[in-house]
Order: C-alpha cells, then structure tokens, then sequence
C-alpha cells in the first residue's frame, strides 16, 4: 500500500510538473516575442533619428550584428540595405511592415523565412520625407528558448522529483502507519481515520462471530478428546499413507506408538498389516491382535474427508474376557464329551454282554449294578453341568435377597447327617446370625459342596468343623476336615472344571471334578473370595470370605 501510495503522488505530481513546465514556457515565449519587438522598435527609433539627421551618411560603415536595417523610398524601391545589395532586391511596396508604416507611421510583422524554418520579425517607421525605415531580426524560436532555459528547467524538475518522492514516502507512511498499528483483536478501540469506522465494526462483529465460533470448538474439541482419553478402548486415526495423524491415550500405552509413527514402526503383525490395508483400499476389516497375556480386536475402516482424502480409523478393543470365556467354552465342551463318554461305555459294555446273553444267571445283579452305578455317576455329572451352566447363565441376573449362612449351614449338616454317619464323622457346626446378601440357591450349592468334599475326602472316623463367624463388614465361613489333605502343587488347580486330584479314585468317591468349580463360580457370583490351606494326611481348611450386606 506505501508503494502504491507513493507511485501515484510521483506520477501526479510529474505530470503537474510537466504541465507546469510547458505552460510556463509557453507564456515565456510569448513574453519573449513582446520583448523582442518592443526592443527592435526602441532600435528602430534610434536608427531613425540618426538617418534623418546624417542622411544616406549614417550607414557608412553601419555594423549591424543581430539586426538587419532596411531604407525603402515611399515607392518600395530599396534605397540600403545591410546585408544585401540593394540594386539586387525586390521592390518591398507589398510588403506588410511597410505598407503599415506609410499608413499609420509605425508598422510590423513577421514571416517565416524563404530559406530557413525560423520566423524573422520586421518593424517599420515611415521618416519625415516619406521614405521607410526598417529593422528585422530572426524571431527566437520554441527550441532555442527550451535550449536555452533547459539548465534551469531540469534542475527545478529535478529538485521537484526529487521533492516529490521525499514527500510522497513521508506521506504514504504517514497514512499508512496508522492502519499498521490497528488492533484488530479490538477493532472499536483504535482511533484512526473516521472513514474506517464502518470497516473497524465489521471487523468487530466478524471477531465476535469467530471468537464463538473457536469457541464452541474448543468446547466440542475437549468433550472429544475427553471422551476419546477416557475411553477404555484404543483409537487410532492413520492418513493416507499410513502415518499416525491421532492415538488416544490408551492406544498409545497398548501400541507403544506416537503422532507422526508409521503403521508398522509399533506393530509388525501379518493381520494387523492386512487389516490396515484393507481399511486403506476402503473396506472395513479386522483381526485379532495378542499383547501380552491379553486380547485385543481391531476393527479397522476408511473415512472420506473432505478434501478427497481418505484416512483410516482404528478401534482397539480388548476382548481378552470374551477370548478365555470362548476358549474356556471349548475346553469344557469337549472335557464334558470326554467325561460322558466314560460313564456311558461302562453302561454300553455291560448291558451288551446281558444282551448278548454271555453272562450267568447269578453274575447279573453284578452287571446291573455296574450299570447303576455308572448310571448315577452320569446323573450326577449331567446334573453338575447343569448347575454349572445355571451359574452361567443367571450371572448378572441373580436376585440377592438376605441370607443367614448359619441357618443354610445347618440345612447341609442335616441332609449330609447320613453320610458322614456312615464314615463316622462329626461335623461341628459353630454359627452366629452372620446375614450375607446372596442368591440362595447357589450359597446352598457351594456350601454343600464343601461339605461334601470333607466328607468324601476324610478318613473314617475324621472330623469336620463348620465355622461362621463375622469380622467387620464380612461374614466368613469356613470349613476344617481331618481328611487326606491336598498337595500344594493341586491346590492350584482343584477348582479347574473336572480336575480330580486322584482320577483313578474318582469312581469310589462318585465325584465329578465340578464341585469346587461350582464353588469359585457362586464366589465370583458374590464377590466373595477363597482361601485354602491344606496339608497331606492332616486335613484341609477351605474359607469363603463374603462382603456383608
Ligand atoms: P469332585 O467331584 O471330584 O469332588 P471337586 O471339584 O469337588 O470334584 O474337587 C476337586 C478335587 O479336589 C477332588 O477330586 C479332590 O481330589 C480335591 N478335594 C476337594 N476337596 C477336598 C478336601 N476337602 N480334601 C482333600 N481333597 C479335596
């Protein structure tokens, strides 16, 4: 803006000067040309005066430089001249100058020469004995005055130039510096020329609307980027060519990556790399990725920006639950095959003999009871695995309603009475009104499963003491049996679905490896927790630590 500012103050005012310039000389001229004649008359009156008082004497030896001086008789015959022979000139009768002077005493005028390009000016004055007295000179022409002053002239155009962008800058930067210094975060404050005010409240109302705009921005970029920090699964934004443009917090701590990281620089995987891909040619895809001891799912899919672009946005989520739960699935499917099959072919293999009538009349009763047996063993096992997948099922669904563990303790101690009488157990039971909030049947489940195990598990004659008791906000039960004691290296493993310490006694006990199992499943199911200590041929104490109510 200076530069334009000063360019057109130049411009103007060289062309002012030009102006100025020609329209002086142009009055120059003319004043020159007065001059000129009123000089040429002053000398013509001179001349005259000296050739009415010497006569034809006053030419002798006349030097005449810059004018010439013409004596004409009142006929227009040329009596001298002082550059010319007169016999060889013209006769001037029909001249202007001369015409004028017989006429009026005085005349003038000027003619361009015959021979050079240049004006020549006469002044005539009739003398007293009728004869013309005349005096011309070369008129000064336009050049030769431009010539002449043109020393002058170009330093005054010079000086003016010079002038002109002296000031032209001073000027420019003086209306410009003020709209340098605007505050345009505060348009309305500055105090400039009036002519910007309309401009100064645009601004205004044009910083007002952005400053909301940024704003509800900034609210809307921090409700994401909340979200997207607190979210428990991990978001990765990729451009197009793979690099990292945005990772949340958690995906940053599960991939070790950063902004700007490319795709395979944290991860090398084969079906990660294929997902990406895929996402880059614009299809959704995912595949699971293992960290660790944990899972992790991602879902990858293309976007379209705006700008034709394409970036590609990654989920990351940890499915490690739903992995074991699936894998746990498939273990137990195909231990329960394994378990059935094992029961069954015992009953298979001794019905066919009976079919088949290979067995004696008296061996009979042996086989069928084989069959019960083996029989109830599946009864048994079927009916664990129902209430293990019951225990699955209601999970989240289970209605708690209070709960005295004593009063539950008691109703096993009695159904169990007959078992343990028939191994010559005593079971103690020491109980305060402890009330736990739980789902009933599943509290009878577990707890008659301990008991059972101190039974099945105790030698003749042994000893098992149920005790409830309540510290702080926990009722704790907890059941002691002087049985055969468990290994250290089992304890670790007896609440696995159909472990059995000892297989090869599992037909004697009648037992399904599913109990405890049940047991760690209702715990869970009551956020309760299990402590066991055992020792061999001492006994084993089992603890169920459960949250009041
Ligand atoms: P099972 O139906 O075989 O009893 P459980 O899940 O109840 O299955 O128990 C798993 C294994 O833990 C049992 O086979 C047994 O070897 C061991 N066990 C459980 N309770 C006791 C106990 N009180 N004393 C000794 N061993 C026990």
């Amino acid at each position: 803006m200076t530069k334009k500012i000063c360019e057109t103050i130049i411009k103007i005012s060289t062309i002012t000067l030009l102006a100025s310039i020609i329209i002086i000389l142009g009055i120059l001229y003319d004043y020159f040309i007065s001059m000129q004649f009123s000089q040429q008359k002053n000398e013509l009156e001179l001349a005259a005066q000296g050739v009415i008082l010497n006569g034809e004497e006053y030419f002798v030896g006349i030097n005449t430089k810059n004018y010439r001086i013409t004596w004409i008789e009142n006929d227009g015959k040329v009596l001298f001249d002082s550059k010319i022979n007169a016999n060889d000139m013209e006769n001037h009768i029909k001249r202007e100058e001369f015409m004028e002077a017989l006429k009026n005493g005085y005349g003038e005028s000027q003619r361009k020469s015959s021979t050079f390009a240049e004006k020549t000016m006469y002044s005539a004055k009739k003398l007293p004995d009728g004869s013309v007295l005349r005096i011309s000179s070369t008129q000064i022409s336009i050049i030769s005055l431009v010539f002449g002053i043109a020393q002058p002239i170009l330093f005054v155009s010079l000086c003016a130039v010079g002038a002109s962008i002296f000031f032209a800058r001073k000027v420019s930067i003086k209306t410009v510096s003020p709209l340098n210094r605007l505050d345009l975060e505060n348009p309305l404050s500055n105090e400039v020329y009036e002519e910007l005010s309309p401009l100064l409240v645009r601004i205004d109302r044009q910083n007002k609307k952005i400053k909301s705009q940024l704003d509800d921005l900034a609210q809307k970029n921090k409700e994401i980027t909340y979200v997207t920090e607190h979210v428990s699964d991990g978001i990765i934004m990729l451009n197009k060519k793979g690099n990292v443009i945005s990772a949340n917090k958690k995906a940053k701590e599960l991939l070790h990556c950063s902004d700007g990281n490319y795709y395979l620089d944290f991860c090398r995987n084969l079906e990660y790399k294929r997902t990406v891909e895929m996402a880059q040619k614009g299809e959704k895809s995912s595949c699971t990725l293992k960290i660790g001891d944990l899972v992790y799912r991602i879902f990858a899919s293309c976007i379209h920006m705006n700008n034709d672009d394409i970036a590609v946005f990654m989920f990351i989520s940890d499915v490690t639950d739903e992995e074991n739960a699936q894998q746990m699935r498939r273990e137990f499917t195909a231990n329960v095959s394994h378990e059935l099959k094992t029961p069954l072919s015992a009953i298979m293999g001794s019905a066919e003999i009976i079919k088949n009538g290979i067995v004696k009349q008296e061996d009979i009763p042996h086989f069928a009871t084989k069959i019960y047996e083996e029989a109830s063993r599946l009864l048994n096992l079927i009916q664990d695995i129902i209430k293990l997948s019951r225990l699955d099922e209601v999970g989240l669904k289970a209605e708690f309603s209070p709960i005295i563990l004593g009063d539950i303790a008691q109703a096993v101690k009695n159904e169990l009475c007959e078992k343990a009488l028939k191994k010559e157990i005593s079971i103690d039971l020491i109980c305060n009104k402890s009330r736990i909030r739980g789902y009933l049947p599943v509290i009878h489940e577990m707890i008659y499963n301990l008991c059972d195990n101190a039974i099945i598990y105790n030698n003749k004659g042994g000893k098992v003491n149920i005790e409830i008791e309540t510290k702080g906000n926990q009722g704790i039960f907890s059941i002691t049996d002087t049985g055969i004691g468990i290994a250290k290296n089992e304890i670790s493993h007896i609440f696995e679905r159909f472990y059995r310490v000892d297989k090869s006694h599992s037909k004697e006990t009648g037992g399904t490896g599913l109990g405890l199992s049940i047991v760690k499943h209702g715990a869970e199911l009551h956020r309760a927790t299990i402590n066991i200590d055992s020792e061999i041929g001492i006994g084993t104490k089992i603890t169920v630590i459960f949250p009041l109510l």
